[in-house]
Parts: structure tokens; sequence; C-alpha cells
């Protein structure tokens, strides 16, 4: 009789985390469906999904640790014995160049909620303060603008709003979770106005489209701001108590006329006057997002900081249908950053972008191949990676195999051989997402959600692994628990609840209301700090931001030109944009999945259809794309007029034999966030 079970879980296949049901027989995954109790995915998977009964099931997961031999080929090697001789490594590199010699790299590939804050301890333990992740690549910018303006990232209340914009993201491809609640505030009657260069999967079902030049949208924001601001469609008593900066907002917006703003964008100023009768008519039942879309350019930080200034003028925070302000659970720190800061050993890129560092706390891992490469200011020589591809993901892809392959010593974890783990000395097999116990924290929903280990091949999970390095280092204090479940139930203990609670409601386990308008009570009872920030108020204005003395910076995010504009190069005429998914990958994930790789094998370059005319292209034709750091070769798609701006093309990042990472400049970024230019790379395309 064959061992089954079906068990109530979380799909980890990208981070949207959709609530799954796998159908287990004999130790093996053999089915994967919705789970339709889960709080906001209700049952829905996507095709990467329920694909990964074929990935974890792949005959080429790596099972054995692989140790790179004298004649430069893995061979297998015993885990105790790997993990032995990397921390002897790790240790001598420290003892002959310096602590902050090594450091950790936190990736996507295995997707776990305490990997991040298990990777900041990790390194804070043994005396590093070296810790990177790919969310100085995607996310990062973002997070920064929210909390510079709210001191926390507000969450869109789609499913009571009136008004739903999606700024620079396709939330059908890269965060499927949401269309339940976009669906369902529709059916209420909300209206779908999409912003974005590409006419996207969510601009398609738009009620509203506007189709704007790359790296415009803090000009077009601004603009919305002066309409709103000559009709009084201003919520002032909101304004007036609980934000800082309005007077300088006022004056500044003044240089936004509809003309000017159109020229900057093409965006007609009829539409923009469109879109302020939108805000308008919906204010305060306004649910917005800027995705990354928006980050990867310059004046990134700055437009965002703009465009999410429109909610609190409309006096969306805080309310229903509008922004929510995220709770807290209360659970007890895992990072050591208040016991051992370490900001003495110089943290990577701190000095370069302290806001970065300041607001996240993470080292700069494009500052990082720069600093292996000229070992300045301090040589870096070890680098212990949990599941990162920057090989194949991060800008500038021959400088990234350059500096890591003159390391003295790179460690991936991962599930497969990557195009990152071919150049380590050890590759340490990692445990699937069904082969651990994790948790995973909703601050808008107040909400919970635990899987568990359900399948057991062995292998070591995230917490063993940084809890094996560190004990070996002679930091064991660290981590004093036995195992990540251990781990789980120390972390919960402030909240009264158990693991077992939340096992309960695998779905989604509530731990309260998560009520609106709080910031009236606060002011009811006399209190004066409403949100995060330095000055407890919305801070359309940062005094924090600009007393940093960034050059170009000032405490209002003023609208700069993108980079492209600000410097053309005419040498490279066309602005090639990166970053975009596609719903079967997950950046450089799941090509290794036949039946997802069959159906897109190759990427392809976007284009319109008239500079297809003028380069002579046509579908499926050979192309070189070049930059002023590298080229790579893909394929022509001639797209519809509508679906793309002119003078622009798209290529989606993660095919390694198309690599657009070949030509994505890593030198140019914005001065607050540190994020490359992704969105608008300035090259030449070319028929073969
Ligand atoms: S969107 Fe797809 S891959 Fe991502 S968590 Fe949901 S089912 Fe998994």
């Amino acid at each position: 009789m064959p061992d089954r079970k079906s068990v109530n879980t979380t799909c980890r296949m990208c981070g949207t985390l959709c609530g799954i049901t796998a159908h287990i027989e004999n130790n093996r995954v053999v089915d994967i469906e919705g789970n339709p109790e889960h709080l906001f995915s209700k049952g829905r998977t996507c095709i990467k999904g329920s694909s990964a009964v074929t990935w974890l099931n792949r005959p080429d997961r790596i099972f054995k640790p692989l140790k790179r031999n004298m004649a430069g080929e893995f061979e297998e090697i015993e885990l105790e014995r790997a993990m032995d001789e990397i921390a002897a490594k790790l240790i001598e590199i420290q003892k002959k160049y310096g602590d902050n010699a090594i450091g950790i790299w936190k990736g996507e590939g295995i997707d776990f909620a305490q990997q991040e804050n298990l990777a900041r301890r990790f390194a804070h333990a043994v005396g590093t303060p070296n810790y990177f992740s790919n969310d100085t690549q995607c996310y990062a910018s973002r997070h920064i603008a929210f909390h510079l303006v709210y001191g926390c990232w507000p969450l869109a209340d789609y499913a009571n709003a009136d008004l739903i914009i999606n700024w620079g993201t396709n939330a059908p491809i890269s965060h499927s979770h949401w269309m339940q609640a976009i669906n369902e505030g529709r059916e209420k009657g909300a209206k779908l106005m999409v912003v974005d260069t590409r006419y996207t999967e969510i601009a398609r079902q738009a009620d509203l489209y506007v189709q704007i030049r790359p790296g415009t949208d803090g000009a077009l924001a601004w603009g919305i701001i002066r309409e709103m601001i000559e009709h009084d469609e201003i919520d002032h008593d909101f304004v007036d108590n609980f934000t800082v900066g309005y007077d300088k907002v006022v004056e500044y917006a003044q240089g936004f006329s509809r003309e000017r703003v159109s020229q900057i964008t093409g965006v007609s100023e009829s539409l923009i006057s469109r879109i302020t009768d939108e805000i308008a008519q919906a204010r305060p039942r306004l649910a917005s997002w800027a995705g990354c879309g928006l980050e990867h350019q310059i004046n990134g930080v700055n437009n965002i900081r703009t465009i999410t200034m429109i909610d609190a003028l409309a006096g969306a925070t805080d309310r229903k249908g509008g922004m929510r302000i995220p709770m807290g659970f209360g659970l007890p720190e895992l990072t050591l950053y208040k016991e051992k800061p370490l900001t003495e050993l110089d943290p990577i890129g701190a000095k370069r972008f302290p806001v970065l560092y300041e607001m996240r706390q993470e080292c700069h891992t494009g500052l990082l191949m720069d600093q292996i490469i000229s070992e300045k200011p301090y040589p870096f020589k070890g680098l212990v990676m949990t599941a990162a591809n920057p090989a194949l993901t991060n800008a500038n892809s021959a400088k990234v195999r350059k500096a890591l392959s003159k390391l003295e010593l790179l460690v991936v974890k991962d599930l497969f051989i990557t195009e990152t783990a071919l150049l380590a000395d050890y590759v340490i097999p990692a445990a699937s997402y069904l082969e651990r116990e994790e948790m995973f924290f909703n601050g808008a929903l107040r909400a919970a959600f635990i899987t568990g280990k359900y399948l057991d091949y062995g292998l070591q999970t995230e917490y063993e692994f940084v809890k094996g390095l560190a004990e070996r280092m002679g930091a064991g204090e660290y981590f004093p628990w036995k195992d990540d479940h251990e781990l789980n139930e120390w972390l919960l203990k402030p909240t009264g609840y158990t693991t077992a609670d939340l096992h309960t409601a695998p779905g989604g386990f509530i731990f309260g209301e998560n009520p609106c308008e709080k910031h009236l009570n606060k002011l009811t009872t006399g209190e004066k700090r409403f949100f995060d920030t330095p000055t407890g108020k919305i801070e359309f204005y940062s005094a924090h931001l600009e007393a940093k003395n960034i050059p170009g910076i000032d405490g209002l995010p003023q609208y700069h030109p993108p980079h492209y504009l600000a410097e053309p190069d005419p040498d490279y005429p066309i602005l090639l944009s990166t970053g975009a998914r596609k719903q079967k990958f997950f950046h450089g994930r799941y090509r290794n999945i036949p039946q997802l790789y069959k159906a897109e094998p190759h990427g392809h370059l976007e284009m319109h259809p008239e500079d297809a005319k003028t380069l002579g292209l046509k579908d499926g034709d050979r192309v070189r794309v070049t930059s002023r750091i590298g080229s790579f070769e893909t394929l022509a798609q001639v797209m519809h007029e509508k679906e793309i701006v002119r003078g622009t093309m798209q290529h989606t990042h993660g095919f390694a034999d198309e690599n657009v990472n070949e030509v994505t400049y890593d030198d140019v970024s914005d001065p607050i966030s540190g994020f490359p230019v992704l969105k608008s790379i300035q090259v030449r395309v070319e028929k073969l």
C-alpha cells in the first residue's frame, strides 16, 4: 500500500505565497492544487506552482554536497566534511584579511521566510557586517521610498476600493495573488487605471490605460498633484494633522503644468485631466501600487515617493478601500544589529549609499563586485550564497563572473546547479519548501501562515546550515535552537500562540483585526506620533533625507529627468528595458522544467513595429543588442503598436542563452537606493 497524504501548505516557487494542497505518495510529491481556504490566493495557482511536481522530482536535483577538485571539476563530498572545510576556510580568510573579508548573500531560489534574518544573524554572529541580498536589485528601492514618506509600506485594499491604480506593475504575472482582490473590487464597481510603458496583461484589463515614457513617472505624479491642488481635491484635515511639507509641495507642484508634463511624459493633457478627475471621484477609496517598473531609474526613489504622496493628499492613507497601514506582531528580533552593529567594519556600500544601508541594513551587491575585483577599500575573499544566481540575474554579468571567480571561497547552497553554482568551490544541496517548517506574517491581514516538513530527503535546512557553520566558527551561542521548529516556537512566544495554533489554519491564522483609521484614534487620545517617520507624520518633505547631503537630492522628491534624457548617447539610440517577468519563470529559475522551457525556450527582444521596420526586422530575426559594456544575441519580436512605446524595447532576464545582463551597466544608479538603471539601458540593435 503506498503511503499517501495530502497537506495544506504554501507554494514557494515565487514570492506570491499562494496556498496549495500538496498530494504526497511515498515521500514524493505527485500533485499540487490550489487551496480554496487560503486567505488571499483562494484556490488559485499558476503554471509554475503546479509544475513543482516536475521540478522537485527532477533527476538533476542536487542531493549530495559537491566540492571542486584540483582538476576544476565537482566531486561529491560528505556534508560534515564540507561544512568543516568551509568553516575552516572562512576563519582562515578572516584571520588573513580581516573579519569583514567574508559575507553571506540571501537569494530567492529557496524562498524561506526566516532565511533573510538568519543570514543577517549569521553574518554578525561571525563578525562581518556584510549581508547581501537580491533586494538591492529589486524591491529595496520601493521599500526606501515608502518608508521615507510613511515609515512603513502601506498595502492597497483593492477589494474595497473605488479606484485601483497599478503603476509600473503587472499583477497577473508578478503579483498574481492580488488579482483575487482586484477582481473583487472591480466586481463591486471599482475602476482600474494602469500607468506603464508597456501594454501589459493588467493594462489590457484597465478602464484607463496611460502609456508613459520610461522614467518620467515622477513628472506625471507632480502634474496630478498640481491638478489636485488647483481643483482643491486635497483632504485638508488629513494633510493638516498628519503630514509635513505640504506648503513645499504646493510651491514645487506649480512647475508642472499640464502642458509641460505632457511634453515630458508623452501623456496627453486631456488624459492628465481625466486621471485627476478619476482620483477626485474615488477619493479616499483609492488603492494604488507602485511596482518594480519604477525603481530601476536614477530618479526611481523620488518618482515612487511622489506617486505615493498622491494617496496621502487624497486622504486614502489608513482608510478602508485605500492604503492599509500594516500592524506588527511583536516578534522578537532575530538579527543582531542592536547587539553587534559592526558599522565600524565598513559594510560594503554603506558610505556610497548611506540611505540604503540605514533603511535596509544591507550591503550593495553591485559595489561588492567592484570591491572583490579592486580589493579596495579592503579585500573581500569569501562568500556564502543561499540560492542566489547573480551570474545570470545581476546587472553586468561579465563583471559578476569575473568577481566571483576571483574569490578564495564561494559556497552556493541550492537545489540545482545554476550559472553561479558553476563558479563555486562548494555546492551544498538545499531543502525545498516541502522539506522544512516556515512561517510568514502578513501585517495588513494580521495573519500568519505556516508550512511543515512534509518530505524528508535528509537534506540540511537553511537553519541547520547557518547554525552548523556558526558553531564551527565559534559563534554557536547565537543559534541555540535545535531546529527550525524550535526557532519558530521562540519567535512566536511573545504572541501567546504556538506553531500548533498556526497549523490549525494553514490557509491563514488570523491574530486579530487590523483596524483602519488608527491615526484618528491617536489624535483623539492626544498622541503626537502617528506614523513611524522621524517626525511621526507622513513626510512629503524629509529633513532627514536632506541632511544626508546626497548631491542633487533635496528633502522634497523633486523630479529629475531619467539618465537617457540627462545624458543621451547618440551611439546607442534605443532604450532597452529588462525585468518584466514571464509567468512561467521566476527570474533565473525554472527553465529546467521541461514543459515550461519548451513553451518558451528563448528570450525575445520586444519592439514597436515602426522600430522593426527601421531596422529591417521581422518576427524571429536574429539580432545583436550592444551597449557600451557588452552585447548579446537574441530574437526579434515585433509587437502591436499599442504594446510598447516607440524607441523602447523590452527583453526579459533569466535566459542563459540570451542573457540581457551582458548589456546592463551597473555604474549608473539612483543616488538614494543605489539601484542600477535597468529600465532604459541605452543600446543599439542590429540584424544578424
Ligand atoms: S504565483 Fe504560482 S509560483 Fe507563485 S506562489 Fe502562486 S502558485 Fe506558486
